[in-house]
């Protein structure tokens, strides 16, 4: 179901349990500001997730609230992710849900990549 980003974070969420080690991910990458790992239902033949480390639900509650290193960090690790894994070329996608309208299921906020294949033109 998708979920309200306007609502309060829930530290029970399933990547906030994922952050604290509580239930396993395939971890790709991590730093000091975020953490990366496979999309457990891929939609692509590559799709990985990049999470903040800090609790935020939505993209305007990481802006509002995450101090300039938090939100530099977590740019540059999705950068860093996608060139580790190789996809700077031929390409990838990035696509962050933010809130019901967007079919937001998780609610702490992540980025997804995708890429493996031509991905075709924009949907939204
Ligand atoms: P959203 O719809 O919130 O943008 O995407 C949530 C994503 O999280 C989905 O692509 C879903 O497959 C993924 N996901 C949900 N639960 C888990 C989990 O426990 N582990 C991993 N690795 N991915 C998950």
């Amino acid at each position: 179901m998708p979920i309200d980003a306007a609502r309060p974070y829930d530290p029970d969420n399933i990547f906030a349990k994922i952050l604290r080690g509580e239930i396993p991910s395939n971890k790709v990458y991590e730093d000091a500001h975020a953490l990366a790992f496979h999309d457990i239902n891929p939609q692509a033949p590559r799709h990985i997730l990049v999470i903040p480390k800090g609790a935020y639900v939505s993209w305007d509650d990481f802006a509002a609230k995450g101090s300039d290193a938090e939100i530099a960090g977590f740019v540059r690790a999705v950068g860093q992710v996608a060139r580790d894994a190789g996809m700077v070329e031929p390409g990838y996608r990035l696509l962050a849900n933010i809130g019901q309208d967007a079919h937001q299921e998780v609610p702490h906020l992540h980025v997804h990549i995708f890429a493996g294949r031509p991905l075709g033109p924009m949907l939204v």
